[in-house]
């Protein structure tokens, strides 16, 4: 007898424990996806696929999920599906709707107050579908919105951190799976390299416990802070803009050197290699390998 599979919320679980991250990785097409399967199934690793509102537009919420479960499912996966950063209850509710793993409601540009409610109503909403489904809030917020090389180097201003006893109470009131609280990186690559608050990350850690604390902005990090992070108790990292660079600096060469293939999965076969290889890099990096 074969015993279930971990699901999204007990692999967490597991890595937060065990002082490992489970790492989350956005796509924006099938090239990138296959790229990340291949990296997933030859480091026995469980990864989270983030689509963002815009992701999700462009791939379409029920597709992405069929395609992810479908994996899931023949390839004995343990790959989930995240809808990132929803900056609405209508996006947050859509993925839900759709059949998604996992939603992240960010409004954490919004007061406190307003977050809190807004976020709470997420909670209540993905229950009622599924006590499976993992949810993710956010408090402090990510001075940068998207993911992009910026040529100028961004100072995070200190009042954008995330505050324990905000965070404590964001927790306490929506009853969220994951928090994201911000503590210093930044979406997208700066020109200067940011510094990850540890001892704040070690606080809230050591005042919520049991939540998993997600780090965003995985990207512009070092690679030794990451892991200082994850024994301070980060248990999710997100990388997106690597995994983008990689993508697009391979599909720039691709088409250079190959200025007559008009077959999209010749040339697209470099491009799911380079988004392998950088993903294996990360999952390592995390110490997710052979945890499935
Ligand atoms: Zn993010």
């Amino acid at each position: 007898m074969t015993s279930a599979k971990p699901n999204l919320k007990e692999i967490l679980s597991q890595a937060l424990a065990g002082r490992w991250a489970v790492p989350h990785f956005n796509i924006s097409d099938m090239a990138m996806l296959k790229g990340l399967i291949e990296a997933a199934a030859e480091t026995r690793a469980p990864i989270m696929i983030g689509t963002s509102e815009g992701e999700s537009d462009f791939l379409g919420r029920r597709a992405a999920m069929a395609l992810v479960k479908a994996i899931r499912k023949e390839l004995g996966l343990s790959i989930f599906i995240n809808a990132d950063h929803c900056h609405s209850m209508a996006t947050a509710k859509a993925a839900i709707d759709a059949g998604y793993d996992s939603v992240h409601i960010d409004l954490s540009k919004l007061p406190l107050e307003e977050n809190i409610a807004a976020t709470k109503e997420v909670v209540g909403y993905a229950l009622a579908k599924s006590p499976m489904i993992s949810v993710e809030g956010e408090v402090g917020y990510l001075v940068t919105d998207s993911s992009q090389v910026y040529k100028q180097a961004i100072t995070v201003p200190k009042e954008s951190l995330a505050k324990v006893e905000e965070a404590v109470r964001f927790v306490e009131e929506t009853a969220v799976d994951r928090l994201a609280p911000a503590v210093g990186t930044l979406h997208g690559i700066a020109a200067n390299v940011p510094n990850i608050d540890i001892e704040r990350v070690h606080a809230i850690s050591k005042a919520l416990r049991k939540t998993i604390l997600v780090l965003h902005g995985g990207s512009g990090a070092l690679d030794e802070q990451i892991k200082k992070a994850i024994a301070a108790g980060i248990a999710n990292v997100h990388f997106s803009t690597d995994i983008r660079l990689a993508y697009t600096a391979a599909l720039r060469q691709s088409l250079a050197e190959h200025p007559d293939e008009t077959t999209p999965y010749k040339l697209l076969a470099p491009v799911v290699l380079a988004v392998k290889t950088k993903a294996m890099e990360k999952i390592k990096l995390l110490g997710a390998a052979g945890r499935v």
